[in-house]
């Protein structure tokens, strides 16, 4: 027993050893990758269920690695946040979907509004670019509601950290803002009150089991009764099948967004498939 544990430890401090490495050669690579625009945004539709209309879409970041393809934010976010890359790419995807934005109002004439993901971290510490993003909106002509930002629960439990007034300031410039993830997190539905949202996305792991599981189908009932007479509207994510979308749009959800529509999509491809001239 003594020879395992002994193996175990060496075992641990190798995979330990390997893992340092790994990880510092990601971060070298993250300070190469904006200059070297290996970022791309992925637009994924966000459908209105009782329309079937698209006038939202969520961006989603790649990395398109030179060696190893496309990481997953998943893995490349929480490095980004401890080295404090999160701020410079942050800014990098609120001036692409700024653009983005413009460009599409430009070339089809409609306004689809893009959500862009910000982490508790970024949102809190990122306040001396906000000055710079409102004037760049102005710039492009794309008004405040041309943006949402989507925020997480843990977000809004940090009170201290003057989390109410950044939001105000997104909301006075017209910038909409959605709660991601709803119902994963340490919930409080305290703050549903003090804070003014605009969107609550229901998480995936409440919609997956739709069809077959009754109690999802009760909690997503009365979170849509809840968002509703607290003003905010709903958006299921993670639909994948025509039944789970079926029973959304039963049960008076406002938007869908997940595989059963589309892919995130590259802006060619999102252009092809929601802004041809034959779409609405
Ligand atoms: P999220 O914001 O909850 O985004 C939804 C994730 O679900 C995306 O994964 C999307 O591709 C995936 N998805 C969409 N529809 C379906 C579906 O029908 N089924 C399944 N199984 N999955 C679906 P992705 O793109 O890998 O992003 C993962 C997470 O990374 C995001 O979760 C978000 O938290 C974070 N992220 C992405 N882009 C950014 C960014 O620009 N900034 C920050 N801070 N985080 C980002
Ligand atoms: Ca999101
Ligand atoms: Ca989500
Ligand atoms: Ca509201």
């Amino acid at each position: 027993a003594k020879d395992q544990g002994r193996n175990r430890f060496n075992y641990f401090t190798a995979s330990m050893q390997e893992y340092a490495r790994y990880r510092m050669r990601l971060i070298q690579d993250l300070r190469q990758a904006l200059e070297r625009c290996e970022f791309e945004l992925r637009f994924q539709p966000i459908v209105e269920l009782g329309s079937g209309k698209v006038f939202k879409a969520e961006a989603l970041l790649r990395w398109n690695h030179s060696e190893r393809g496309s990481v997953s934010p998943a893995e490349f976010i929480p490095v980004a946040e401890d080295t404090g890359l999160i701020f410079e790419i942050g800014n990098w995807v609120f001036e692409q979907a700024a653009r983005q934005s413009a460009a599409w109002r430009k070339a089809y004439g409609r306004e689809v509004q893009i959500s862009i993901n910000k982490s508790p971290i970024q949102f809190r510490d990122e306040g001396n670019r906000f000055a710079e993003w409102l004037e760049l909106l102005a710039s492009l002509e794309v008004s405040g509601s041309g943006i949402c930002i989507e925020i997480t629960e843990g977000l809004l439990l940090d009170a201290k950290m003057g989390v109410s007034d950044k939001l105000l300031a997104y909301r006075d410039a017209g910038i909409q803002v959605s709660l991601d993830d709803f119902g994963t997190g340490y919930s409080s539905l305290a703050y549903l009150k003090r804070f003014d949202i605009d969107y609550l996305k229901i998480d995936q792991s409440f919609t997956r089991n739709l069809e077959t599981d009754e109690s999802d189908l009760t909690l997503c009932e009365a979170i849509i009764v809840m968002a509703h007479k607290l003003g905010m509207k709903v958006i299921a994510e993670g639909v994948e099948t025509a039944g789970q979308a079926e029973i959304l749009t039963r049960i008076g959800c406002d938007y869908a967004q997940g595989y059963l529509y589309s892919q995130p999509l590259d802006i060619e491809g999102f252009e092809q498939k929601y802004l041809g001239k034959h779409q609405v």
